[in-house]
C-alpha cells in the first residue's frame, strides 16, 4: 500500500473531535498521528475508537505537536475564536487542512486566499461534511429558482456558538446566485419581539433553533401560490460527517489555494 496520510487533529477533545477520530483511525490509509485540545490532555486517542491506547496523546500546543510528528494534513473541529490561529499554524509548517469549524467570515477566507498562495500549502473549508447536506443545499438551489419565498429553520445542539449556522449561510448564498434580492412578508410587518422574524438574507429569513438533543438539523421552506415546498436534512449522529471528512483528507493533497464546500469534491 501506499504510505498513509499523516493527520493531526485539533478540537480532539471536542464532540466532533472526538466522533471523527473514531470514524478515520479505522481506515486503513489514515494514520492520526498527533492530537490537540486544551481539555482531556495526557488522554489516549486510541480508546476513542474503542482500540487500545496507541501512544497518541492529546496535547495543548498545536506547533509543538507540529514540530514532534511531522504531519501532512491538520483537521480543525475548533470554535471560532480558535480557527484562524490554528490555520495559520499549520500554513506555516506547509501543513494542509481540513476545517469544519464554522464561523469563518469572508474576510477570514481572503486571508486565507492569501496564505496559501504565499505557503503554496491547500485549505481546504466545509461548513457541513454531511453529504446529505450538501444534497440539501442543491436542491435548495434548484428550488430557488421557482419559489424566491423562503425562509430557513436550522436546529443545532444548544452548544454551539455560532448563529445561523455555516450551512444556513451558505445554502442562503446559494440560493441568492439564482434569485434576486426581494422582500417577503407583509409590507407593513412589525416585530411585538425584537427578532421574531428572525435573520435577514437578500430578504430571506433565517430562525436559529438551539437545544439540547439536537444534533444538526435544517428545513428549507419555499412558499409560493397554494403550496409549499420543504426540502429538509437531519445530521442523526456526528458520525454522518466521518464520510466527508475522508474525501476531503483523500484529495486535500492535490488542491490549490482556498477550496471551500464540500460540492466541489462531488461534482
Ligand atoms: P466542542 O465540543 O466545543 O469542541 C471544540 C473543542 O475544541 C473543545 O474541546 C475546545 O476546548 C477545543 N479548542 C478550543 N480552542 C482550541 C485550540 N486553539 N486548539 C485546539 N482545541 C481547541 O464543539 P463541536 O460540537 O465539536 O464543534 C466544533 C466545530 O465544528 C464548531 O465550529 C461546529 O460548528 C463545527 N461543526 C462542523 C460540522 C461540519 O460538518 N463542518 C459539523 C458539526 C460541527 P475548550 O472547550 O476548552 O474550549
Amino acid at each position: 500500500m501506499t504510505e498513509k496520510y499523516r493527520i493531526i487533529l485539533t478540537g480532539a477533545g471536542g464532540k466532533m473531535g472526538k466522533d471523527i477520530l473514531a470514524g478515520i483511525m479505522k481506515e486503513p490509509d489514515i494514520q492520526v498521528v498527533g492530537a490537540v485540545d486544551f481539555k482531556m490532555i495526557g488522554k489516549d486517542i486510541g480508546f476513542y475508537a474503542g482500540e487500545e491506547a496507541i501512544n497518541v496523546t492529546i496535547q495543548d500546543k498545536l506547533e509543538q505537536v507540529i514540530i514532534d510528528t511531522k504531519p501532512q494534513i491538520m483537521i480543525d473541529f475548533t470554535n471560532p475564536q480558535a480557527v484562524m490561529k490554528n490555520i495559520r499554524t499549520a500554513l506555516s509548517h506547509k501543513v494542509a487542512s481540513v476545517v469544519g469549524t464554522t464561523g469563518l467570515t469572508s474576510h477570514d477566507v481572503e486571508e486565507l486566499a492569501e496564505l496559501t498562495e504565499k505557503h503554496q500549502t491547500p485549505v481546504f473549508i466545509a461548513p457541513n461534511f454531511a453529504l446529505g447536506a450538501v444534497l440539501m443545499m442543491r436542491f435548495a438551489q434548484e428550488a430557488g429558482k421557482y419559489f424566491p419565498h423562503v425562509e430557513v429553520i436550522e436546529k443545532h445542539h444548544d452548544q454551539k456558538m455560532d448563529a445561523p449556522s455555516g450551512t444556513a449561510l451558505k445554502t442562503m448564498e446559494m440560493i441568492a446566485e439564482s434569485r434576486k434580492e426581494m422582500h417577503q412578508g407583509a409590507s407593513h410587518e412589525f416585530e411585538k419581539i425584537p427578532g421574531s422574524r428572525g435573520g435577514y438574507y437578500q430578504g430571506m429569513r433565517v430562525h436559529s433553533v438551539r437545544l439540547p438533543g439536537l444534533i444538526a438539523h435544517q428545513e428549507v421552506i419555499f412558499g409560493g401560490q397554494g403550496q409549499t415546498l420543504t426540502i429538509r436534512h437531519d445530521s442523526l449522529s456526528r458520525d454522518s460527517f466521518v464520510p466527508g471528512v475522508l474525501l476531503a483528507i483523500r484529495n486535500i493533497l492535490n488542491m490549490k489555494g482556498v477550496v471551500y464546500g464540500l460540492e466541489k469534491l462531488l461534482w
